[in-house]
């Protein structure tokens, strides 16, 4: 048995803002606009946005105020302010950060939660969440998760719920045009990522996998092309492999690599997609050995030889590697151990194991 639910329309293409009519105006009246402090001002995201609110008459109120990997006290900032705004709605605009704090500031909203209850729910029904992605990477425009950084746990954590999807997600490649170099980089492997754990999970379905293998074929193709110039073609299949392997987590949930980069970004302060990139070879050997058939059509996918010529690319683009301390590992594996992408990881992950991959990073 399994299942399949991914219930956010997809708007895909460029202009696709514009060109999507009044959709907007069945969630309400006025909108709480969520971005980063910059780039969705100037890569034309947020007055696209704007535009298509102003023709439907939609009032709208900006926070601009989300850093990277977003803490719990700027979700409950933003919620007091679309509070006091009484806002119908919530529109995230930016890479993952905005988009996974709109769906918090949605679900702060309309739910009395402590830091703790954050987490777990129960929940009711958010404000409505709008998706609109500037990078390619997170997916977060299609999946039902918020990662937040939580200082009482000393790590980032997840909101999980289904009421979290997004109603609607516009993912026009021309807002990412301007990502930086590094950004372009870490986000498609965070996306590459998405693909790959979620296709290798013990939770991938026969469905998931189909999202997975066309993620992967539409990443792998471009994994020369991210440094220098990127046109907008490349641009173009990057956010929609980005998309697919989010519609592919969606499913699945992500495994150890995930989890295990949790710690790189929070106690080391490497990018989301770095965090993960540095890890995937790794993943990928014991993938070898518990699933050889699974991990060819991987190879086959991305269009690389095999493990030696997969590690030598993602040495090539994730750089020089992280220093950790025995106490440093200690402290990594005994919080990521009990974690669920460790139990959705098809391998006998033990922390003995856990700690030698830490230490060969
Ligand atoms: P991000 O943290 O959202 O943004 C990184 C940087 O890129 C920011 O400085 C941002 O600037 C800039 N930026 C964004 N779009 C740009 C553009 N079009 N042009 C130029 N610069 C741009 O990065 P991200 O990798 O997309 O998201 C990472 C977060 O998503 C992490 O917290 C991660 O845990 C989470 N995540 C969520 C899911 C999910 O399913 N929900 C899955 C994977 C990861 P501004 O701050 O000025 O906007
Ligand atoms: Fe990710």
């Amino acid at each position: 048995m399994f299942t399949y639910f991914m219930p956010t329309k997809v708007f895909f293409g460029k202009g696709c803002i514009a060109q999507s009519g009044d959709v907007l105006a069945n969630l309400g009246r006025k909108a709480l606009l969520v971005t980063g402090r910059h780039s969705a001002k100037a890569n034309g995201s947020q007055a696209a946005v704007v535009e298509k609110l102003d023709e439907l008459g939609i009032a709208w109120f900006l926070f601009d105020e989300v850093e990277n990997n977003p803490s719990i006290a700027t979700i409950r900032k933003a919620a007091a302010f679309a509070l006091e705004k009484d806002v119908d709605f919530v529109i995230g605009i930016g890479g993952g950060s905005p988009m996974d704090a709109a769906k918090a500031i949605a679900l702060v909203c309309t739910n009395d939660l402590d830091d703790a209850q954050l987490f777990t729910g129960p929940y009711c029904k958010p404000l409505p969440i709008v998706a609109v992605p500037t990078t390619s990477g997170t997916g977060s425009e299609v999946t039902k998760v918020s990662v937040l950084t939580n200082p009482h746990a000393g790590t980032k954590q997840s909101i999980n719920t289904p009421l979290i999807f997004p109603v609607y997600a516009f993912a026009d490649p021309a807002f990412t045009e301007s990502v930086p170099e590094q950004v372009t980089v870490d986000t498609a492997i965070d996306a590459l990522s998405h693909a790959i754990e979620g296709y290798m999970a013990n939770t991938s379905t026969p469905m998931s996998d189909v999202w997975a293998e066309e993620a992967m074929r539409f990443l792998g193709v471009h994994l020369t092309d991210l440094k220098g110039d990127v046109p907008y073609v490349v641009r173009e299949d990057l956010l929609y492999g980005s998309t697919l392997a989010g519609i592919t987590i969606a499913q699945t949930g992500t495994t150890m690599v995930h989890s295990m980069g949790y710690m790189l970004t929070y106690y080391k302060g490497l990018s989301h997609g770095r965090a993960n990139g540095l890890l995937l070879p790794a993943y990928m050997k014991l993938m070898e050995e518990t699933m050889p058939d699974k991990t060819e059509k991987v190879w086959a996918l991305l269009g690389v030889a095999g493990l030696d010529d997969f590690t030598a690319l993602m040495q090539d683009l994730m750089g020089d590697k992280v220093d950790l301390s025995d106490e440093e590992i200690k402290k990594f594996v005994t919080m990521t151990m009990p974690t669920n992408g460790v139990k959705k990881t098809p391998y006998p992950v033990t922390a003995d194991l856990m700690a030698k991959i830490y230490k060969e990073l």
